[in-house]
């Protein structure tokens, strides 16, 4: 894990998880179940506690995004989590995962969600802006103060900024309007759960990619 940005932790586990820090702490997205305990111990690298943990962020229901919740939620239990709606459901009920490739099979205990998001709220600084595709209720977060877009998984960068693969979008249709709505917007730094960070002109890059979908 480290800082990419002023007050903008990464940490780049099978999918990235992000922690925001400024007056508050802030979690998006909690990896693998293996990332629980390494976002816990990065806490005490930042001198911090999981008691400084205001609210837990969950873009979607993958398992590469929601597999650390539970155990970073039973540390910090004073944490709230905040998801979409349409996603709660699915972070509160006890599930066996199966894939993505490569990431072991999982069960995910269910965690209730605190916050129930929806498009357009500003959630402690974030805008939240839905967009479906991926999952059905996926999200994509706006730091307004950073001009850094956390976009989850509505875009890929392992080998250029593209969309997801669309073995894994239930809707790859939505899936690219949802890259189009995120092209309306404007901002400088984009971060998201597979690959590296844009650094610079990020929604420049977005608009290229949403005018060739
Ligand atoms: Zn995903």
């Amino acid at each position: 894990m480290a800082e990419i940005l002023k007050g903008v932790h990464m940490a780049d586990t099978y999918s990235n998880t992000f922690l925001l820090l400024d007056q508050r702490l802030i979690l998006i997205d909690t990896g693998t179940a293996d990332a629980g305990p390494r976002v816990l111990d990065y806490l005490k690298n930042i001198r911090m506690k999981p008691s400084d943990l205001g609210t837990i962020f969950v873009t979607h229901t993958h398992p590469d995004h929601v597999g650390g919740l539970a155990a970073i939620k039973a540390a910090a239990p004073g944490a709230k989590v905040a998801a979409h709606r349409i996603e709660a459901d699915f972070i509160s009920k006890k599930k066996t995962y199966t894939g993505p490739p490569g990431a072991a099979r999982q069960t995910h205990p269910g965690t209730p969600v605190d916050i129930l998001l929806e498009d357009g709220r500003v959630q402690d600084g974030l805008r939240v802006i839905f967009t479906p595709g991926h999952t059905t209720g996926s999200i994509s977060l706006l730091d307004g103060t950073r001009s850094l877009l956390l976009a989850g998984d509505a875009v890929n960068n392992e080998s250029g900024l593209r969309p997801m693969d669309d073995r894994y979008n239930v809707d790859p249709k939505q899936h690219r309007e949802s890259i189009k709505k995120l092209a309306a917007f404007t901002f400088e730094n984009l971060v998201m759960g597979h690959g590296s960070p844009i650094l610079g002109s990020a929604s420049k890059r977005v608009q290229e990619l949403a005018s060739g979908l």
